[in-house]
């Protein structure tokens, strides 16, 4: 019986990109049957960089497809939006004196968003991000956090406030661990650090052969290599890395074949394009099948819920007993 507990979510702002599918999701499923797997649809936090919330419920939808086109089980994966669970807001709240202003000043992942998107004021819920990511975490005793290194400095928020909370009142919650991948931070289309979906691009994990071949075509390259016979450099070019991923069986052949000049630029991509097609591929058909049947994927959610909200309640319990706040007797 698998007992120790895996915490990771995403925020339902649109379809996922292969940076989400390798850097978090592939971890997910690989990870289904050793752990006890919580999946959060991070609704609140999609608030955070924007307001407009009609679109909230059909891209949490959306999300919850492709989670299960990708292979989680909801057999064996707990699946809620933490909106729906009125705990969170609780705990964040609690958690929310134990860490202070210039600690969340002092995030970098913070600050990489204020740049990206351009934010001139930001908001008291977007600063306090982490507070809330702890309290997702914490509620479910989450142990293992398996994310991209963009929220490795929220795992040391939520271990700091983990281990204020037990110094001043007891012990409720263990410190939670990140767990990364390989491709902790899987580039953008643009060359750019990050697969992105506010930097519009990326890759969708649910493109069809012809969309990722148009993309790809986009994608740039080594700016050295300008002509097909340039020797290249792999090492600096996004498509590369891609292969590394997604085309393993050709690596070796096509770093020698860029370095010598012999690969051009839009033959490698268009192997790179095939590559990653087929690696969706699964993932692209069992979509189509997901797609008919909304309801299910609703009932998925309200099973997960429930489940998830009995989990909040005994360690909300667990919470205020700790600090002696008002427990019925
Ligand atoms: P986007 O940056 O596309 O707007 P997001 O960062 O808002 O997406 P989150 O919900 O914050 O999406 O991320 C979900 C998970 O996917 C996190 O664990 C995050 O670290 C991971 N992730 C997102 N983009 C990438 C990437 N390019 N490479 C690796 N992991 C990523
Ligand atoms: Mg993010």
């Amino acid at each position: 019986m698998a007992t120790k507990r895996i915490l990771s979510g995403m925020r339902p702002t649109g379809k996922l990109h292969l940076g989400h599918l390798v850097g978090a999701l592939e971890n997910w499923v690989s990870l289904q049957s050793a752990y006890l797997n919580y999946h959060l649809i991070a609704d609140y936090h999609a608030l955070t960089t924007d307001l407009e919330s009609s679109e909230l419920e059909n891209n949490s939808l959306e999300m919850v497809i492709d989670w299960l086109s990708a292979g989680i089980d909801p057999n064996k994966s707990i699946l809620f939006r933490h909106s729906q669970i009125k705990e969170h807001a609780e705990l964040h709240l609690i958690f929310s004196m134990l860490i202070t202003t210039s600690r969340l000043e002092r995030n970098p992942t913070l600050k990489e968003q204020v740049r990206d998107l351009s934010i001139e004021n930001i908001s008291y819920g977007h600063l306090g991000y982490p507070v809330l990511q702890s309290a997702d975490i914490l509620l479910y005793k989450g142990e293992v956090v398996p994310v991209g290194d963009d929220q490795l400095p929220h795992l040391e928020i939520t271990r700091d406030i983990a281990r204020k909370f037990n110094n001043q009142y007891g012990k409720v919650f263990p410190e939670a661990e990140p767990l990364i991948t390989k491709f902790s931070r899987l580039p953008g289309l643009d060359g750019g650090q990050k697969m992105s979906k506010s930097l519009n691009n990326t890759i969708l994990i649910s493109d069809n052969p012809e969309n990722v071949i148009t993309k790809m075509k986009s994608a740039v390259t080594d700016p050295l290599k300008i002509k097909r016979n340039d020797p290249g450099r792999p090492d600096v070019c996004t498509v590369f890395t891609y292969h590394t991923k997604f085309n393993t069986n050709e690596e070796k052949e096509i770093r020698g074949g860029c370095e010598s000049g012999s690969l051009g630029c839009v033959e490698c991509k268009l192997k790179c394009a095939a590559a990653v097609s087929n690696s969706i591929a699964p993932i692209v058909e069992k979509r189509i099948q997901l797609e008919k049947s909304p309801a299910t994927i609703w009932d998925i959610l309200y099973d997960g819920e429930t489940k998830a909200r009995k989990v909040a309640e005994q360690t909300m319990q667990e919470v205020r007993s700790k600090m002696k706040l008002g427990i019925l007797k």
